[in-house]
């Protein structure tokens, strides 16, 4: 074994030892460890700092209960949390999550990445991630507005503008958000940017909503640059059907790409004619209004065909989006995709592929995009947003698709400066992991031992 990786496997047992049963946050440490071990063996100041060894410590996890009564009177207990992960480069910030399946460990993964995500897009900003086992399916509008302000009511202690400023993730839209807002503001008497994800009417801004999305497909747009192609003509496939999943979806649309697969989780749907900009409005309306489920979607379009239980990865395709969740993608999924002739992988979901996956991509010579790259446009316009609050100012939506634009370039320079391979190919996962970790190291370096 050589040095590098008796240090790396020293690291993770270490790692796994004081974690137990966090399988997702191992797998998300590992990850990044895998590039920054070597490189700070390279450059002993961070080693000697301990610098990688206390970014995998949070520097806080908040833990409560939430009581809420259902619309039948009886009273439901569900857990709340908030990872406070890293503050070095700004105030934490990360979305909420409320998902049946939501655990400290799982928060801790997301809180890890959100902090080199935050770190790349060149905004000040630290990381953090909270949410809930609370399951919103099924809920009628009243439970959600009555768990929202619950769970802020505890929440709202340990947040503010200048300490921590939640947003959206899964379960967690618009709607949440806004229930959220409204009690902060009734409970602290205060109007300021502690959330972002607002409506556009009361502090929010313009493109946050599809900014994930988008920015998963301008990311695509980049990395196909570099290989002198376009969308035009590909066929594409984009796993869920929900906020990241509608606006990747529109975007690749725009750019003369065919989506053939949407998802959610209870199957896919195949539609080989394209999911076109009238179908899309459909699932939207299918996903935000109707909040249904997407096998819906053959009742009005009934050549398309629905993959009970299956998620979309056995479709021939050049290009995949996954866009609903962790580990969505395992080894197998992926060799089917590079078997059927897929070049790119864009990843708008945290974590979708296991290791496997990318080793599998990576061997197979596809372009592939990490999360913390490919998706950090929603954290960006956030950032975006925060300013905005800030300087009590609205941007056009113009202005903010420009800005968000230019950032996604920005990110995609910076995984070509640190990712580049001799051979020329760029490891984006590597040069995500350095770039996102020298800003926060520099900035921990620059505290002295906190
Ligand atoms: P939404 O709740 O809007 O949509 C989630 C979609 O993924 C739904 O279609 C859902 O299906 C599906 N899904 C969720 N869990 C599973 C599962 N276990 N198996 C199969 N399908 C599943 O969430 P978002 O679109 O906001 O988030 C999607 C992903 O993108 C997450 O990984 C999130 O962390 C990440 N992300 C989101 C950002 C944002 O700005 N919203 C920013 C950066 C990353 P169903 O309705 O059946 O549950």
């Amino acid at each position: 074994m050589s040095e590098q990786n008796a240090v790396l496997d020293e690291f993770m047992q270490g790692l796994i030892r004081r974690n137990p049963g966090e399988p997702e946050f191992h797998q998300a440490v590992y990850e990044v460890a895998q590039h920054i071990i070597p490189f700070t063996m390279k450059h002993p100041k961070y080693e000697q700092n301990q610098i990688f060894q206390r970014l995998t410590e949070p520097d806080r996890i908040v833990s409560f209960r939430v009581c809420w009564e259902d619309d039948q009177g009886h009273v439901r207990t569900q857990r709340g949390y908030r990872v406070q992960h890293n503050n070095a480069i700004g105030p934490y910030k990360g979305g909420i999550r409320f998902h049946h399946s939501v655990t400290q460990g799982i928060l801790k993964f997301l809180a890890f990445e959100q902090t080199l995500k935050n770190s790349l897009t060149g905004l000040p900003m630290g990381g953090g991630k909270g949410g809930s086992d609370f399951n919103p399916k099924g809920k009628s509008d009243r439970e959600i507005m009555r768990f929202c302000q619950a769970f802020m009511t505890e929440l709202s202690r340990h947040i503010g503008p200048f300490t921590d400023v939640p947003a959206g993730d899964i379960g967690v839209g618009g709607r949440e958000i806004s229930y959220m807002f409204g009690q902060y503001k009734r409970i602290r008497n205060e109007f300021t940017g502690v959330l972002t994800g607002k409506g556009i009417s009361y502090g929010g801004s313009e493109i946050r909503t599809e900014a994930t999305g988008y920015g998963v497909v301008y990311f695509m747009q980049d990395m196909l640059a570099t290989k002198g192609q376009t969308f035009v003509g590909k066929r594409c496939l984009v796993s869920g059907s929900g906020n990241v999943a509608q606006y990747a979806v529109e975007k690749i649309n725009e750019l003369g790409g065919t989506v053939v697969a949407m998802s959610d989780s209870s199957g896919t749907v195949y539609d080989k004619e394209g999911i076109t900009a009238e179908k899309l409005a459909h699932v939207k309306h299918l996903k935000e209004v109707q909040r249904a489920r997407i096998s819906e979607y053959l009742t009005k379009y009934p050549n398309a065909e629905f993959y009970e239980g299956k998620t979309p990865w056995h479709i021939p395709c050049d290009l995949a989006f996954p866009c609903a969740t962790q580990n969505e993608i395992n080894g197998e999924d992926a060799a089917h995709l590079v078997r059927n002739g897929c070049m790119g992988v864009s990843e708008g979901a945290n974590m979708p592929s296991n290791q496997d996956a990318i080793t599998t991509f990576q061997k197979g010579g596809l372009l592939y995009a990490p999360s913390k790259a490919a998706n950090a446009g929603g954290v960006a316009v956030s950032g975006l947003e925060m300013t905005q609050n800030s300087m009590r100012i609205s941007w056009s939506r113009d202005e903010l698709n420009t800005r968000l634009r230019n950032i996604m370039s920005d990110i995609h320079s910076k995984c070509v400066q640190y990712g580049k391979e001799e051979d020329g190919n760029v490891d984006y996962l590597k040069g995500a992991n350095i770039a996102g970790f020298v800003k926060v190291g520099e900035a921990m370096l620059a505290y002295g031992v906190v």
